[in-house]
């Protein structure tokens, strides 16, 4: 009989388990299996998210909970290079910004990560942005162009039931590659389940 091991993932948290003769190979060879699958290794939402302390809701700052620099913004790792956390969080809510542009903080707290707080910058626009600071308020939208948690899952029972992505690109105010991107799940691809929490409050 095929003895199988068992062993937490450390992207989803959910228990793998791995054929014993292939587990004692890989400890042998390499290293123990920290890992799922492909899907975990990877930098995504899925991966991301459970990172962040969400426990305020989805108006409050998401600090990130791992590694900071000295000023305090966080530092996370995608396609094995560092990157700033609130970056990376942008990448994967909105998609890679412009070359040039910078991801900055509405709530000038620099380790948190909440979409609906960052903003697309020069560095001369962040810099009249904090002059400016005060006027502004947790979760508000300085363009059209940021999509709320509601929003995109309006737009994805929309998509399923046979709405035309580039009449909702023009009903959301986004490109139509967000929304196929949305589509596609190359952004906000945590495929709901990590939103959960927020339901009652949406
Ligand atoms: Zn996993
Ligand atoms: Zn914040």
């Amino acid at each position: 009989m095929t003895d199988f091991v068992h062993y937490l993932c450390k992207g989803c948290g959910k228990t793998a388990t791995m054929k014993r003769t292939a587990f004692d190979w890989r400890c042998r060879k390499m290293s123990r299996p920290q890992y799922c699958g492909i899907q975990c290794m990877t930098t995504n939402l899925h991966t991301f998210l459970p990172r962040l302390d969400t426990s305020g809701g989805p108006d409050s700052c998401w600090d990130w909970q791992g590694r900071r620099c000295g000023r305090g913004y966080g530092i996370a790792n995608f396609h094995n290079r560092p990157i700033w956390a609130s970056r990376l969080s942008w990448i994967l809510h909105n998609g890679a910004p412009e070359k040039g542009l910078h991801v900055c903080h509405r709530c000038d707290r620099p380790p948190c990560c909440n979409p609906s707080h960052l903003f697309l910058g020069s560095a001369a626009e962040n810099n009249k942005d904090k002059q400016a600071k005060g006027r502004h308020t947790f979760g508000e939208r300085v363009s059209g162009n940021i999509l709320s948690y509601a929003d995109v899952k309006e737009i994805r029972q929309a998509l399923a039931s046979g709405q035309k992505g580039i009449r909702l690109a023009e009903k959301y105010g986004v490109s139509p590659v967000t929304i196929s991107a949305i589509k596609v799940g190359r952004i906000w691809n945590s495929r709901g389940s990590d939103y959960s929490i927020f339901e009652k409050g949406m």
